[in-house]
């Protein structure tokens, strides 16, 4: 498709949007009185409407039934997280069975890496990104430390090139080559939160698990935002935070993925609670553990309804529109912006420049040579919300669900003024 910088073209694309309907379905921040162009659904997605209806719902089930509520609300409370499951395994291409939701991100993988980190004398050590995003670092040391191992000796950082941005599959394949036989665990972020990079998952998975290793992802980035075949690549184990692109709101839970192989078996230990507890016998309040035979074996305890209400809102609007719509508009909408971009670059001498490789998903990090930090402060106070990153980058995400085409436009227009002051 040829773009054009214009409101006209702009426009014309918005009104062919097959997802158009969907942006009065979420609430928006006002500036100046206006609604603000978006582009941190990557750090919290906007609201959907219909969120607050999901979450009325408990409370009035709360305040009519109390206790009764386990079992006799119109949607129970006690299997209140399997509703999740169904949906949010088409998100990231995998059965029902192999989801679950709980807690929050960084304590889910810390549980996982219970059953997928046990290092021994010869095969212990972690490969990941350099620079991962600081809770996984310190997720990776505390717990090789925790294993009486030293981080400088256990955790192999994948490095970018000297000059480059981006990381290179090769280097990632390399590297977990040369770690060999030591290699017990890849964990890598899906989606780099900096440079908005999408590693070759199926690759990656399939070269760590020929070295004998365990291969998990982290998908905060990931989920909701690129195409994820977590089965079908037979990646061993995920997590992910849904307050991103899954808009379900601030700090709300996580969701793991189990591969169905280590379902139903003894062969993986894990941290147990009641709630991985088979729902037939759970009450009998039997001593001995009866595990369920899917990943909410992994569940711990009972779980926070009124969180995952707004989260199972949130998903039914990602039922309704299906991931590959989303991936279509997705594409399409990235594409718009970086030619925004790209124009604005042409017509201001040039200050910036996109870090992000090809391979992404709808973020767009963008170094700012120069003042960045007062252009990011100019930029929301004229009403576009974007996101600051040490040295000097903006991300920017345009996530399909709520920007228009329009968005960009308006936004090019706004970047040019600000960078010609
Ligand atoms: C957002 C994000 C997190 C956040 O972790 P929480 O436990 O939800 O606070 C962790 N890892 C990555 C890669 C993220 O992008």
């Amino acid at each position: 498709m040829q773009f054009k910088n214009t409101l006209e073209f702009a426009q014309s694309l918005d009104k062919h949007d097959a997802l158009k309907g969907y942006r009065q379905k979420f609430n928006y921040p006002q500036v100046n009185g206006k609604d603000v162009i978006y582009f941190t659904g990557n750090s919290l997605g906007l609201q959907p409407k219909i969120a607050t209806d999901y979450v009325d719902d408990v409370m009035k089930d709360w305040a009519q039934l109390a206790v009764e509520g386990h079992f006799y609300a119109e949607k129970p409370w006690w299997d209140y997280h399997e509703r999740l499951a169904k949906p949010l395994a088409k998100v990231v291409g995998a059965k029902p069975e192999e989801v679950s939701v709980m807690n929050t991100l960084t304590v889910n993988l810390h549980f996982l890496l219970v059953s997928f980190y046990r290092p021994n004398k010869k095969r212990f050590k972690i490969l990941c990104e350099e620079k991962a995003f600081p809770s996984d670092q310190y997720l990776l040391q505390s717990q090789v430390r925790f294993h009486g191992l030293d981080p400088k000796d256990a955790i192999v950082e994948v490095k970018k090139r000297d000059g480059e941005h981006f990381w290179r599959t090769e280097d990632v394949l390399a590297k977990i080559d040369e770690v060999g036989d030591e290699l017990a665990l890849v964990l890598i972020g899906g989606v780099n939160y900096y440079n908005g990079q999408v590693f070759e998952m199926e690759k990656i998975t399939a070269a760590g698990k020929k070295a004998g290793a365990f291969v998990g992802w982290d998908l905060a980035h990931a989920v909701g935002n690129v195409a994820l075949h977590l089965h079908d690549w037979n990646v061993d184990f995920a997590a992910w935070c849904s307050y991103k692109y899954m808009n379900s709101g601030p700090g709300n839970a996580s969701g793991i993925f189990v591969n169905e192989k280590y379902l139903n078996t003894k062969a993986i230990p894990r941290f147990e609670g009641w709630w991985g507890n088979k729902k037939e016998t759970r009450f009998l309040m039997e001593p001995e553990f009866d595990p369920i035979a899917t990943a909410d074996a992994w569940q711990v305890s009972n779980p926070p309804v009124l969180s995952l209400a707004p989260y199972l809102a949130s998903l039914q609007l990602f039922e309704e529109v299906g991931m590959d719509a989303l991936l279509n508009k997705q594409k399409t909408l990235t594409a718009y912006l970086e030619f925004i971009l790209n124009e604005v670059d042409k017509q201001v001498e040039s200050t910036f420049e996109i870090i992000t490789p090809e391979a992404r998903g709808c973020q767009l990090s963008v170094f700012l040579h120069g003042e960045g930090r007062a252009i990011f402060d100019y930029l929301m106070e004229e009403g576009v919300i974007t996101d600051w990153r040490e040295p000097n980058v903006i991300r920017l995400a345009p996530t399909p669900f709520y920007c228009s085409y329009e968005d960009m436009f308006r936004f090019g227009e706004i970047l040019k003024r600000g960078l010609q002051r």
